[in-house]
């Protein structure tokens, strides 16, 4: 069964010390050569929407049955699973996992962690009457992302205590230094921090803001007891630098297709290649 939640498939990269990456949708276009990507190193993957996008991409029912169409009609065999990124409201994850989504962040993490832990017990109750998968954040990522903008804040090891036992999340989005979007200057995460935490709790970690961190520092962060990271802006870099090179070249180009074919060949090369940076072997 390819469409599965996200828990099984972070237990065994946990365990075999890789991450699986996550790949957000800026279009649905962009589901072929995420699928084609994984099921060509026959590795599991994760396709994600993000709140923010999700009414400009549809709405949740188009984005999860085109998804699970082009597993179907791909012949994807790989473990997949669809994650709405960064769920802002209680309401909303319901509404993905009711859509057929097979996992759901919510992201408390602007609230106190008594607000964040309620919301998200909530949603993990609903989520297990459904077998999907749900992860939480504490502390904030830094940068901007499809309008979503934070300064960074550390996550409090206790607090990441917290919310693991009173919850039942699958996977911990603890910030520690990482920003959505590109970096200014080289990043520096809390591995100290990142140290303690991994001490604490079993559950896997989630790094988010994946594009730009060195190779050495996501050796490091799995090391530590991440098995996801997430990918946008390094997808969306290759698509329009693509896009851009080949309408600049032409200036009367109008075939869409001819545009955008290899624009998704981009894409498709960008995510094998994160595939195996994040350790998949
Ligand atoms: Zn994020």
């Amino acid at each position: 069964m390819a469409f599965v939640s996200m828990k099984e498939m972070l237990k065994t990269a946990k365990e075999n010390g890789y991450a699986v990456g996550q790949f957000n949708l800026n279009t649905l276009l962009w589901a072929r050569p995420v699928l084609e990507a994984a099921e060509e190193l026959k590795a599991p993957v994760i396709v994600a929407s993000s709140e923010r996008l999700v009414d400009y991409l549809g709405g949740f029912r188009i984005i999860a049955s085109t998804v699970k169409m082009f597993i179907k009609e791909l012949g994807i065999t790989v473990p997949v699973a669809l994650h709405l990124d960064h769920g802002i409201e209680v309401e909303r994850c319901k509404a993905a996992i009711d859509a057929g989504y097979s996992s759901v962040m919510i992201d408390g993490s602007h609230y106190s962690i008594e607000e964040n832990i309620r919301m998200t017990k909530e949603v993990v109750e609903y989520a297990q009457l459904h077998g999907v998968s749900v992860e939480a954040e504490v502390g904030t990522v830094g940068g901007t992302e499809d309008g979503l903008t934070g300064g960074i804040q550390y996550a409090d090891p206790e607090h990441c205590e917290r919310i693991v036992e009173e919850t039942g999340i699958d996977a911990l989005a603890a910030a520690l230094g990482s920003v959505h979007g590109p970096y200014q200057g080289e990043p520096k995460l809390g591995f100290a921090e990142m140290k303690e935490i991994s001490e604490l709790i079993d559950i896997p970690l989630v790094l988010h803001g994946g594009t730009g961190i060195p190779r050495e520092q996501i050796r490091k962060a799995i090391h530590y007891g991440h098995a996801k990271i997430n990918v946008n802006t390094e997808t969306a870099q290759a698509w329009t630098q693509t896009v851009r090179e080949i309408v600049t070249a032409d200036q009367d180009i109008y075939e869409v297709r001819k545009i955008l074919d290899p624009a998704h060949g981009a894409i498709k090369q960008t995510v094998k290649s994160k595939i195996k940076e994040f350790g998949f072997k």
